[in-house]
């Protein structure tokens, strides 16, 4: 990589080569222009971004007229364009999500009309016979079929659009970590950790775990706008023997995550989680085994015939959360200078689940909010 020296100068820099900061340089790569995406890992999506579930969510789970309720139905939609024009792999194989007792119904039901008032026009209500129909494994009473949920190869995504943004003349620099951001006549300059320095008119904190950490690094930035961050990992067990499902299999949602459920890959292998798990060190990826047990009693809710010894602790993932244990669910904070006041910063803070399957509709956002200015 080429140093960057004080001279340097770029109209846009996008920090953090995760699928949402890859999804903006794109987009505003598109528009014509100039962006550098500097990563501080040698790899892009190296982060939360290769920690997902990879499902493409549909756009239920959200409260009407949220941020995550918008981009997730107008980022999937997109994605499932943008994966069928690059060849890139995903499957739109549907999911269930299972009410496993009568109250769990009702449940459901305010599920189901809300993801319908958010847009997601093909949820069909099944009792528990006709899901069984479906997957003659499941013990539930009544579930909620989503068919344009699906899958999608979250590496081969992130490819195709590096390979874009690239196309458009956009760069991507590893090894370089943005420490702060100061405000120089007018730019924003940028120093990293190796010392070097650079000033731009246009900057997306894009930087996933670390995207409060620079907010609060990046000078006239009111404290106002930045959130305290808070960190939930996921746990994913994998399932060591054929599981005999074709859907995904989710339970009703938790507080803070979505409920112990039941993805496949591409391949078809079946993996369970993430669970949600409050710690204070986002570097803290270890899967403790002894969480199985836990697993088993709410996997067996709905799949009564997993067997014993199925289950294997396999990777964790870690929510950037911008609220605490207990506190209301908060939305994606995409804050433009309409929103902090600070010219020509765009932070985007909270970055969780849908983010994978909102990235595109991110990606357009940002470029608008530029636009715009
Ligand atoms: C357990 C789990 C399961 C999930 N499942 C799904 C799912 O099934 N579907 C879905 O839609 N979403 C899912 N999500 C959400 C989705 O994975 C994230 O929203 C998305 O990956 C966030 O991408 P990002 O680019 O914002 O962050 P990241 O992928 O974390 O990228 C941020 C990048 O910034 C870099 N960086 C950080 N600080 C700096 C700095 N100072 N200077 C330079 N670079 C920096 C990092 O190295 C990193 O590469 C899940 C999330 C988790 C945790």
């Amino acid at each position: 990589m080429e140093r960057l020296s004080v001279a340097d100068r770029v109209q846009c820099v996008v920090v953090g080569a995760g699928v949402v900061g890859l999804a903006v340089a794109r987009a505003l790569a598109l528009q014509g222009r100039e962006v550098l995406v500097l990563e501080a890992e040698g790899a892009i999506g190296t982060q939360t971004s290769a920690r997902s579930s990879e499902v493409v969510h549909s756009g239920l789970y959200y409260p009407t007229g949220s941020l995550k309720a918008l981009l997730c139905v107008q980022g999937r939609a997109l994605l499932y364009d943008y994966c069928r024009q690059r060849g890139i792999p995903h499957s739109r194989c549907g999911k269930l999500i299972v009410a496993t007792s009568l109250r769990q119904a009702d449940a459901l039901r305010v599920l189901a009309a809300q993801g319908e008032a958010n847009g997601v026009g093909d949820l069909q209500w099944l009792d528990g016979a006709s899901a069984r129909r479906l997957e003659p494994q499941l013990a539930c009473h009544a579930a909620l079929l989503s068919p344009s949920t699906g899958i999608v190869d979250s590496h081969a995504l992130m490819l195709a659009l590096q390979a874009d943004l690239e196309q458009q003349g956009a760069m991507v620099v590893l090894r370089t970590r943005v420490e702060r951001v100061a405000r120089v006549r007018g730019m924003l300059r940028l120093h990293t950790q190796d010392g070097a320095q650079l000033e731009t008119a246009w900057l997306v904190n894009a930087a996933g775990l670390d995207a409060v950490k620079l907010a609060r690094h990046t000078e006239g930035l009111s404290a106002a706008f930045i959130p305290q961050a808070f960190y939930a990992k996921g746990n994913y067990f994998a399932c060591g023997v054929r599981a005999p499902f074709s859907r995904l299999i989710y339970p009703l949602p938790e507080a803070a995550g979505l409920g112990v459920h039941l993805t496949l890959d591409l391949a078809g292998q079946a993996r369970f989680g993430p669970d949600v798990q409050w710690v204070d060190d986002p570097s803290d990826l270890h899967v403790d085994a002894r969480r199985a047990r836990v697993f088993y009693g709410e996997v067996r809710r709905y799949w009564p015939g997993l067997p014993d010894g199925a289950l294997l602790p396999a990777y964790a993932g870690m929510r950037p959360k911008i609220q605490g244990q207990g506190g209301p669910a908060a939305d994606f904070a995409i804050q433009g200078p309409n929103v902090h006041g600070v010219p020509g910063l765009v932070n985007l803070l909270g970055i969780e689940s849908p983010g994978l399957t909102s990235c595109l509709a991110i990606g357009a956002h940002v470029a608008g909010l530029l636009h715009g200015g």
